[in-house]
Parts: C-alpha cells; sequence; structure tokens
C-alpha cells in the first residue's frame, strides 16, 4: 500500500469556493514527498483532510491502506501533523505540551515521559521543558510542535510550511533533524511554496494550482524540464 493515497479529492468550503477540484496523489512508503505550490493553491485543505480537520466534499483518502471514512481512528494513528498555526496549550509546560498529546494514543505515562525527553533533547529543546511554551521562540515553538506529532512515532510526519517564521540557521538543524526521520523510515510529506526548499530536500514533488495537482514528479526530473 502507499502511505497515502487520495483519489479525485474535492473540496467545496461552505461559501460555494472549490479549494479542490479533484486531487489524485499517491505518496509512496519512505519518500520525503513535497507539495508545492503557490498560497491559496489548495495545500492546507489538502493537510486538513487528511487529518480530518476539513470535511471533504467528496474522494477517497487512504492512510497505509486504511480508508480514512471507514476507520478514521485506524488511520490516524500512522499520522504525526505539524499543522502551520501553532495550536497547543500555552499556558502548559513544554514537557507537558509533549506528554499531554500521548493521552490521545493511549500511550502509557512511563513511555510518554521517555519519548518526550528523547524528542526534546533531539530538537534542543530540553534546557525549556519546565518552562511555560508560550515562553517560547516562534522556531522553538515550531520545534515543539514536532516533537509533539511525534509522541506515538507515526509512519508519517506532515508538515505544513514548517520554516514559515523559521530564521536560516534553525531551519538548517530542523531540516537535519527531518532527514534523519525520513533515514530511520519515516514518510514525511511538507507543503512549501518554496521551489529551492522542496528541490533541496525532497524526493518527490507535486506542484498543486488552485486546487489541481499540475505537475507530479521526482524531483531530479523536474529541474531537467527547468
Ligand atoms: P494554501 O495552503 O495552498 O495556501 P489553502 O488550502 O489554505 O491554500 O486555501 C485554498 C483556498 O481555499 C484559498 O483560496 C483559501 O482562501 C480558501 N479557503 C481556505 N479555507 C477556507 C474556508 N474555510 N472557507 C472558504 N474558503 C477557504
Ligand atoms: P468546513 O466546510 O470544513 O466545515 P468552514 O467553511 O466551516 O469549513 O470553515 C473552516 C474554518 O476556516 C472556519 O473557522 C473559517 O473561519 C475559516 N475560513 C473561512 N474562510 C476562510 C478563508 N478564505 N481562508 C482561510 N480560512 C477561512
Amino acid at each position: 500500500a502507499y502511505a497515502i493515497e487520495i483519489k479525485d479529492l474535492k473540496k467545496r468550503y461552505d461559501n460555494g469556493f472549490e479549494a479542490l477540484k479533484g486531487v489524485d496523489l499517491n505518496v509512496e512508503q519512505g519518500d520525503f514527498f513535497a507539495l508545492l505550490g503557490p498560497n491559496g493553491a489548495g495545500k492546507s485543505t489538502t493537510i486538513g483532510i487528511l487529518c480530518s480537520l476539513v470535511n471533504k466534499s467528496s474522494g477517497k483518502v487512504s492512510i497505509f491502506g486504511v480508508d480514512i471514512d471507514k476507520d478514521f481512528a485506524g488511520a490516524k494513528k500512522y499520522l504525526g501533523v505539524v499543522p502551520q498555526e501553532f495550536n497547543f496549550n500555552v499556558f502548559e509546560t513544554v514537557f507537558n505540551v509533549v506528554v499531554t498529546q500521548a493521552g490521545f494514543y493511549g500511550i502509557p505515562a512511563d513511555v510518554a515521559e521517555e519519548r518526550a525527553e528523547k524528542y526534546l533533547k533531539q530538537l534542543d529543546l530540553w534546557d525549556k521543558k519546565d518552562v511555560q511554551s508560550r515562553m517560547l521562540s516562534g522556531g522553538m515553538k515550531r520545534r515543539l510542535m514536532i516533537a509533539r506529532a511525534l509522541i506515538h512515532e507515526p509512519k508519517v510526519l506532515i508538515l505544513d510550511e514548517p520554516t514559515a517564521g523559521v530564521d536560516i540557521e534553525l531551519r538548517r538543524s530542523m531540516w537535519e533533524f527531518i532527514k534523519g526521520l525520513n533515514e530511520g523510515g519515516t514518510t514525511i510529506i511538507l507543503t512549501t511554496h518554496y521551489l529551492e526548499e522542496a528541490e533541496q530536500l525532497c524526493r518527490n514533488i507535486a506542484i498543486i494550482n488552485s486546487g489541481e495537482i499540475v505537475e507530479n514528479t521526482s524531483v531530479k526530473a523536474l529541474l531537467k524540464t527547468l
């Protein structure tokens, strides 16, 4: 099975706007995949549907062969998502933001605490573990979102515009970390509106524009055509 399989996905928002006009997209297991497109193209809508923050209008979405309409809980456990907006409880400590997430997946407290320590250390946030998350800088908050998304050790990590508001140096260390996850077997999907970002990091790429996939190829092949 593919990590992610999307067939003829359509989304019309309540105001009548058609944000996705029949998207087909397959992401292979172990891939480092970019969904590239300008602002308003439909990237966040696609991600929102994958993690069921947004209801689709029609189409089919499977995650590791599990249809999200049939078994969303089953599909969801494979996914870790880092949305664009910071959506953690800002009054919780950094450590608790990560550990609290484990409760949603029925992960025992001792396992959750071990993993929280591991990922906060890897993401260079361990010295902030007792600080209220509202005190963190933007780049630290982004890394906290990543640590939290990994608590259930998902097979797929989806990052929506992960480098928005992150300075260059931090970006580099964040990418090293994410590359390491990919080398460990985690499928990575990121959205971006920067071609260079997609080109430097990713293996395969789909370009979305006005709710339609206009290109779906390997990064290598794409660069040859430019
Ligand atoms: P991207 O992530 O590529 O910037 P989005 O998926 O956020 O694009 O948005 C795609 C289009 O759908 C945009 O034109 C946006 O304004 C519109 N849109 C997003 N959310 C809603 C909503 N809740 N209601 C109406 N239109 C929306
Ligand atoms: P759904 O059809 O999935 O229920 P809604 O149309 O109810 O989605 O909108 C979901 C959220 O997106 C709402 O909180 C709304 O305020 C926000 N939203 C509305 N219009 C836009 C837009 N053009 N771009 C981005 N977000 C929007």
